[in-house]
């Protein structure tokens, strides 16, 4: 095992349970990933990538087994210690962009600071550089509407940026968007990844998955490293 791990999944299960009804959605992961690394989770619809990303993400708790972030057991946390990781440790990106409609760019992404009670001027300056630096610099007074699909995933990687987290998790970051502006959100994660930040990236499209320096294929809730290549 990597010593440098900053996340480490050991035989992680989940079950969901509805009434009576268990379903077995990973079935003992274990996974080590290493600061800096960029990986691609990839597999069909329905194989528990989602399930993994919540647990990556501390949005939602293992039945079974042991999760730690940069060695913090997430298991031994209470909610709100788990709301307090989730905004220091992790910046999330999804598919559906989840910007506030009625707030302009720059206010999408000092969001994040002020929950983490950084003073407004610093947070007006940090939303900016973190715009600036998703080429969106011209853009920031925009609202969401008044951008592209391909500038509100601009946005919303600069709103998950802008706390310096140590992990970068998206979840089917280009699943909305056309081919010109999947290529260039792919584009902005090389120059995060080069930037020195952690990445987990998910995906159910392979050639997604190849651009990372490591991928992981997921089925039917257990995984194989490296899958995917046949
Ligand atoms: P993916 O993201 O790869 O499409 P998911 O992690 O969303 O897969 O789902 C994995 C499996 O777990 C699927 O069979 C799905 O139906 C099931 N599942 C997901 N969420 C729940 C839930 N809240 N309750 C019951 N089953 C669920
Ligand atoms: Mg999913």
């Amino acid at each position: 095992m990597a010593d440098q791990a900053v996340l480490r999944l050991e035989n992680v299960r989940k079950v969901y349970s509805a009434g009576e009804i268990e379903f077995e959605a990973l079935h003992g992961v274990s996974l080590d990933i290493g600061q800096g690394e960029y990986v691609a989770v990839a597999g069909p619809s329905g194989s528990g990538k989602s399930t993994l990303m919540n647990i990556l993400g501390c949005l939602d708790v293992a039945t079974e087994g042991r999760y730690e972030i940069a060695g913090q057991d997430v298991g031994q946390m209470d909610e709100s210690e788990l709301a307090e990781l989730r905004c220091r440790q992790i910046g999330f990106v999804f598919q559906q962009f989840n910007l506030l409609p009625s707030m302009s760019a720059w206010r999408n992404v000092e969001l994040p600071l002020s929950y983490a009670g950084v003073a407004p001027a610093q947070r007006r300056r940090r939303a900016i550089d973190a715009l600036e630096s998703v080429g969106l610099g011209d853009k920031i007074d925009n609202r969401p509407g008044q951008l592209s699909g391909g500038q509100q995933q601009r946005v919303a990687i600069a709103r998950a940026l802008v706390s310096e987290p140590t992990l970068l998790l998206a979840d089917e970051p280009t699943g909305n968007l056309d081919t010109a502006s999947a290529k260039e959100i792919l584009g902005i994660f090389d120059q995060v990844h080069r930037a020195g930040r952690t990445i987990v990236l998910i995906t159910h499209d392979w050639d997604v998955a190849r651009r990372a320096g490591r991928s992981i294929e997921v089925r039917d809730g257990t995984i194989l490293e490296g899958g995917g290549r046949a």
